[in-house]
């Protein structure tokens, strides 16, 4: 069995759900597809609820009206057959009236969870009511039976086996099972969600849960860049990444994925590929544990980053130091995510500032602190083992005329980061770009031409 995960955009319009539809039936091995709700749903209903709060009823009971209308608009473009058409009328009425009888009752988080879950559960409804009308065979199932969270929020792994593998097996006839995703149920049997973007975690536990042999997350583009396109021409897509390095980039913006998605395909070894729903053909990206090994992978950065360094004498041969500097961290909420000593001073980054000026009153007593802010962290994913030679020269050469601020390498065998002024960001990127890919890039397009 394979899964299948359609993010927002992908399922964001009649013509794009009949995209979903053409890939979902060109498989056919037996499939759990899972989708999101169509792009830009989930924040309007955050912003309904949101609205609830504040008591304005009637900006909220406009916006309900404005999802109505979005509804009818994809329904009379998508559905030919009278019979399917009036079906899904029926069901956008229902979950209309849903929202609308919300707008009298007393808000509540209770109230939050379930305005939001109605994004995927009216889409996953709207796609099976077109696979009727194609003629595909398939099952609508309910993330809220088996989907569960524990009291600590987190999935409880073997409740979602239990009860899917029971649900999946009951159905002997179908090939192709629909599900949302993002929804589940918690503790007290409420709806609740495993948090914005929290589509590809669906996809991903299912997977797990049914022992898959591959997750298939489809978005707008075409898998993981070597590169950010956004700053650097020659950019390609990566054939192949391994869950380690996919990992190390994750924080770095590598949007495709949500971070936390792919720990339980990476815990059951269940290959992930990403694909581009817009152009289908094109290979994807695929995580795996076999990946071939590559010394460099692909480079990103993430912008918005603070240093801050903390130098004091008092730091010398003393032991605790870095725990009392860490604590104010704790205290405040505020992670680390680059750190670098020497014996007098220690350097960290974090890219949440919310807290900074309690931060550095806290620090005050520990010695003399500098902050610098717009600085970037550049993360260089590859397999960049510290017994091997020469990697970090060939890194830093390419960079000859830059300022490093920090840099943090030996922490992982798959990652090597450094910092630099953001004004130096797009001459960074492209300068290792150059440098580390030349050769690849020259290989793709000699095969073009
Ligand atoms: N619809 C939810 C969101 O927009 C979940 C998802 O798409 O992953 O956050």
């Amino acid at each position: 069995m394979i899964v299948l995960k359609f993010g927002g955009t992908s399922v964001g319009s009649l013509e794009n759900i009949k995209k979903v539809a053409a890939i979902v039936c060109s498989i056919k091995e037996k499939k759990i597809v899972v989708l999101s709700a169509m792009s830009g749903v989930t924040n309007t209903l955050q912003r309904i609820s949101n609205l609830l709060l504040d008591g304005n009823i009637d900006s909220a009971k406009h916006k309900i009206d404005n999802l109505h209308i979005k509804y009818q608009g994809v329904i009379n473009g998508l559905y030919n057959e009278k019979g399917i058409a009036k079906k899904a009328n029926e069901l956008i009425n229902q979950h209309y009236n849903l929202l609308l009888s919300l707008l009298d009752t007393c808000y509540s988080s209770k109230i939050q969870k379930i305005i939001l879950a109605q994004g995927e559960i009216i889409s996953t409804n709207l796609f099976q009511l077109y696979l009727i009308e194609i003629k595909h065979n398939s099952k609508l199932i309910s993330a809220l039976d088996f989907m569960i969270i524990d009291q600590n929020n987190e999935p409880d792994s073997l409740s979602i086996k239990d009860k899917l593998l029971k649900i999946v097996s009951n159905q002997t006839k179908a090939d192709t099972f629909i599900t949302q995703g993002f929804i589940c149920k918690n503790k007290n049997n409420e709806v609740d969600n495993l948090e914005r973007g929290g589509s590809d975690y669906t996809a991903s536990l299912i997977g797990a849960a049914v022992g898959a042999t591959q997750i298939q997350i489809w978005t707008d583009i075409d898998g993981m860049h070597n590169n950010d396109p956004r700053y650097v021409d020659q950019t390609f897509s990566i054939e192949e990444i391994s869950f380690d390095e996919a990992a190390e980039l994750a924080y770095f913006g590598a949007k495709i994925l949500h971070p936390q998605s792919i720990i339980p395909a990476m815990e059951s070894n269940i290959p992930v590929l990403l694909k581009n729903t817009f152009k289908p053909d094109a290979k994807g990206t695929l995580i795996h544990n076999s990946a071939n090994v590559k010394k460099i992978r692909a480079i990103a950065a993430k912008d918005k980053i603070t240093a801050i360094k903390i130098k004091s004498y008092r730091m010398l041969m003393a032991y605790g130091f870095l725990k009392k500097i860490f604590e104010v961290f704790e205290q405040n909420e505020t992670s680390i995510d680059m750190i670098t000593t020497s014996e007098v001073a220690v350097s960290l980054t974090i890219d949440n500032t919310s807290r900074l000026d309690n931060i550095i009153q806290e620090l005050d007593g520990f010695g003399k602190i500098e902050v610098d802010s717009d600085l970037s962290i550049i993360c260089i994913a590859g397999n960049i083992a510290q017994n091997k030679k020469g990697v970090t020269a060939e890194i830093f050469n390419c960079l000859e005329n830059i300022p490093i601020r920090m840099i943090s390498y030996g922490g992982s065998n798959y990652n090597l980061s450094f910092l630099v002024k953001t004004s130096d960001k797009v001459a960074v990127l492209n300068l290792l770009n150059e440098g580390l890919f030349e050769q690849t890039i020259s290989e793709k397009i000699s095969l073009l031409n």
